[in-house]
């Protein structure tokens, strides 16, 4: 890859930004959408003053909470919410859907290949302690086929009468593969509802809200979970997650994450939930910033001549843009620029380092706001062949664009 100049990057950004105007175009008319169901579940909830003030103790009665549940029950198309600070990350609440979904002797599928790194301590891997696996669930796993889809022929073979649960991981997480669309989720549903009644698709929903008009649900999910501090969070929320869907099941999800017989009537919250309204109500246009500046990036280090995943014209269920920097030199100081272009700790130098949960060495760029969120501008790489940078999120298209040009210009001059 040539050395390139300071105008040479320029004129690259603005080539790769004139490119992008169609597509930015459908980011907008999704955002559009999105921000009309938000609107107006909103506004059916008459969501006021009063549901910011802060809770303590139990929580009974917290109407701040079970507005919040309700406008996302809403928003995601779903009949019940569960939207707590007090689920800590999204692991904690693929986790709790698992855990509350599952009984002995059970079986979770994953449909869509290996689920994301940290599961596979929940699952029941060698570090797996409390897994699943201790608690005699039992695991299978259907690849997806060579191209990335869903292989819905060994999906059928894998659907015996133990599964009770199927993951659908519907974000490509830190692999090289496309999103899966809502139409190939469909599908999967529509396949295991058919063959195995007694079973729940659960999808991995992480980073996939809002990219779409839809979500997963709208295509026959049963129950959907995600974290607040990437994409519904609409980087205000400052923790958090949610697992929503059908009532019964995420009451058993309730059950598991308080306890038997109180579920989710209580958990009381002293700050307030203002932020947590707030960010979702920003989250379409927040979402639709990030799937701009993932274009930008794909079409600029494309002309730059990397490979990269997906390309910046095709559709997006996801907010991650892979991009493929071939040494680990490159993927280092491509991490560096995006911490350097950060407004937060813009002065530290991101170096890889051994991360609970994650086999490989992992380096990370996050200069954000609320700690670690990924729905502002981060990107993460696990440190190994072929070195794939993973850029996500955005608060602003004009903060994307500045550390694509940092990136861009870091990366040229190494090897
Ligand atoms: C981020 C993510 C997770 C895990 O969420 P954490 O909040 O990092 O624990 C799980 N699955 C996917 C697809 C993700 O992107």
């Amino acid at each position: 890859m040539p050395d390139m100049k300071a105008f040479e990057t320029e004129a690259l950004l603005e080539r790769a930004q004139q490119d992008c105007a169609p597509v930015f175009a459908r980011f907008a008319q999704t955002e559009q959408t999105v921000f009309a169901r938000v609107l107006l579940q909103m506004q059916q909830a008459q969501v006021g003053a009063r549901h910011f003030a802060p809770s303590t103790g139990y929580g009974y009665d917290d109407v701040g909470r079970d507005t919040l549940e309700r406008v996302y029950a809403g928003v995601l198309g779903c009949e019940r919410a569960l939207v707590r600070p007090q689920i800590v990350s999204g692991t904690h609440a693929l986790c709790l859907a698992l855990f509350g979904l599952l009984r002995p002797g059970d079986t979770l599928l994953s449909a869509a290949g290996k689920p994301y790194d940290t599961l596979d301590s929940v699952i029941g891997g060698a570090s797996g302690e409390g897994s699943l696996a201790e608690w005699g669930v039992g695991y299978r796993q259907v690849e997806l086929t060579s191209d990335g889809a869903p292989d819905f022929a060994a999906i059928r073979a894998a659907l015996s009468g133990d599964v009770r649960v199927v993951l659908v991981q519907r974000s490509r997480g830190y692999a090289w593969r496309p999103t899966l669309t809502l139409e190939q989720i469909g599908d999967i549903c529509a396949l295991v509802h058919a063959q195995c009644p007694g079973a729940a698709v659960l999808v991995d929903n992480c980073y996939g809200e809002f990219t779409q008009p839809q979500e997963p649900s709208a295509y026959g999910a049963d129950v959907m979970v995600g974290s607040l501090i990437k994409n519904p969070g609409g980087g205000l929320a400052p923790t958090g997650g949610y697992v929503a869907g059908r009532a019964a099941l995420v009451e058993r999800v309730a059950c598991r994450l308080t306890s038997p017989g109180i579920g989710g009537e209580v958990g009381s919250y002293a700050a307030s939930y203002r932020p947590f309204y707030q960010g979702l109500f920003l989250a379409p246009h927040v979402v639709s910033q990030a799937l701009c500046g993932a274009a930008l990036c794909a079409r600029a280090f494309s002309l730059a001549g990397f490979a990269v995943h997906p390309a910046y014209d095709m559709p997006r269920g996801d907010i991650i843009q892979a991009v493929r920097l071939e040494t680990p030199q490159r993927l280092i100081a491509f991490c560096q620029a995006v911490q350097a272009a950060s407004p937060i700790d813009s002065f530290a130098l991101p170096e890889p380092w051994d991360m609970p949960g994650y086999a490989h060495q992992v380096i990370m760029a996050a200069g954000t706001f609320v700690s670690g969120a990924s729905i502002e501008l981060s990107a993460d790489a696990p440190m190994r062949p072929p070195y794939i940078a993973y850029w996500q999120g955005g608060l602003t298209y004009a903060h994307c664009r500045h550390a694509v040009g940092e990136a861009l210009r870091a990366v040229c001059g190494v090897k």
